[in-house]
């Protein structure tokens, strides 16, 4: 019983002022990237049945998480982050969820052989379903309609049906977040992340030529397999592995009507998934996202774009973490190549200075989209690869720790970014390009992305 959360119900009023106090604070601040939800009564009724739904994730694990993660802030662990941009409800399929897994789990094993350090493994899945947009609207051929929020709140399809905002599309993300997140917990409990499987797959990458530089490091890590092997490692136990949920806290309806009071601590967790984080568009010190989430248990994160400011980064921790608690807050910069150098060192430096300890994540897709010249939505690999290097360069100077990677990617053969070694052109977009919100590494170069990161991590 130990571990079961109640719903967010006082029990007395006096229980009610130290548990569920402020949690509504929110709901008179401004909260960016909201929906405007057409119909008063689904609204009403959808938050209800959320309100009353079993917890997607329990407090203990939570708990373990922040442990993990205080380790990673203190060099002794190292993050892995990756999912969807946007999940979609049609893409909660059993092949896609698993081979996004599986890539997950093969870049872990490359990455944990770099670092020499255990990699906690993290999707954007399971939740990801809402996304900020930089317009509220979208024109087509002189019609306009509400953007594309994600499908908890709208659908993709350009029809006023479709891009109505739809509370009862909350209901369904929850339930596509269950199974989503029960074939997760079937693959990495039930021997689907043996180690000796994973490396298999990862042999499957090195059997394509172009990846021939990889060589050496696969070579290595064949070798520290067969070394564990004949050392009479016990494989059996290496079948299961940790394997944590996140997604972006946007939609604060849902996040608010997932959290309930945990009944050993008797504090608030928000149990729609392990980690949360806040948007750059969201990260406003007093707005309602900060606010809300500096009242739950969870770990939370914060992306940091190329105009954050020394002051804002220390009032986020004061806020976020004002007791200055190991794996409480992450940062996860997305500067862009071209910034990472000059503006990340000034960030780090006055955190550091502040005595704060966070835990340092590089996302390096958002800070670099570009258009395509036939007009998509792409990042160069290339320039992915040089702000994960200008990471490690700008920590690897400051002495501090270069914690974890935090990238948009999926396990299929998709077309979404350009280049890598097996380069994607753009011609191929117009047969494999499937995101509906921000272009992914594809499978081929989320490894490659993996070998690149190890080589840098045993360096530094
Ligand atoms: C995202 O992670 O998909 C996203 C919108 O990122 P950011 O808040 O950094 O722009
Ligand atoms: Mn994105």
């Amino acid at each position: 019983m130990t571990d079961f959360l109640a719903p967010v119900l006082p029990r007395t009023a006096e229980s009610a002022s130290s548990t569920t106090a402020g949690l509504d604070a929110w709901r008179s601040m401004t909260a960016a990237q909201q929906p405007s939800w057409q119909d008063p009564g689904v609204y009403a009724a959808s938050v209800k049945e959320l309100s009353s739904l079993p917890p997607l994730v329990f407090a203990g694990e939570v708990d373990v998480l922040r442990e993990r993660l205080a380790a990673a802030a203190q060099g002794k662990a190292f993050l892995l982050q990756g999912g969807d941009c946007a999940e979609t409800f049609d893409g909660a399929t059993a092949d896609k969820i698993s081979a996004r897994v599986r890539t997950i789990l093969q870049m872990a094993v490359v990455l944990t052989y770099g670092a020499s350090l255990p990699v906690i493994k993290m999707g954007r899945m399971a939740g990801q379903f809402a996304k900020p947009r930089s317009s509220n609207d979208e024109t087509r051929d002189g019609v306009t309609l509400p953007a594309y929020r994600g499908d908890m709140v709208n659908g993709y399809e350009f029809t006023p049906e479709s891009r109505g905002h739809d509370a009862s599309r909350m209901v369904k993300a929850y339930h596509t977040s269950a199974s989503t997140l029960n074939l997760i917990r079937a693959f990495t409990q039930g021997g689907f992340a043996d180690l000796r499987l994973v490396h298999h797959w990862n042999k499957g990458f090195m059997a394509n030529p172009a990846h021939s530089r990889y060589e050496s490091l696969a070579r290595e890590i064949d070798r520290a397999v067969r070394f564990m092997d004949a050392c009479g490692t016990d494989f059996e136990a290496l079948k299961r592995v940790e394997f944590f949920a996140s997604h972006e806290a946007l939609l604060l309806d849902y996040e608010r009507a997932l959290t309930r009071i945990d009944s050993r601590t008797s504090l608030p967790y928000d149990t729609s998934a392990h980690f949360l984080w806040i948007g750059e568009r969201t990260r406003e010190i007093d707005g309602a996202h900060v606010d809300f989430l500096s009242r739950v248990r969870n770990p939370i994160g914060v992306k940091l774009g190329p105009s954050t400011s020394g002051d804002d980064a220390l009032a986020l921790i004061d806020k976020l973490d004002p007791n200055r608690e190991p794996g409480r807050l992450t940062f996860i910069t997305r500067m862009g190549a071209k910034n990472i150098r000059e503006k990340l060192p000034k960030l780090v430096e006055r955190v550091t200075d502040s005595g704060a300890q966070v835990l340092w994540v590089t996302d390096p897709m958002h800070g670099n989209t570009v258009t395509s010249r036939n007009g998509y939505k792409t990042r160069n690999f290339d320039d992915v690869i040089d702000e994960v290097r200008g990471f490690f360069e700008v920590h690897n100077s400051l002495g501090t720790f270069p914690g974890g990677l935090h990238v948009e990617m999926t396990g299929d053969d998709v077309a979404e970014c350009l280049g890598g070694a097996d380069p994607i052109d753009q011609e191929a977009f117009l047969e494999r390009y499937e995101s509906v919100c921000d272009p992914r590494l594809n499978h081929m170069q989320s490894l490659e992305m993996a070998f690149l990161v190890a080589g840098a991590l045993s360096k530094s």
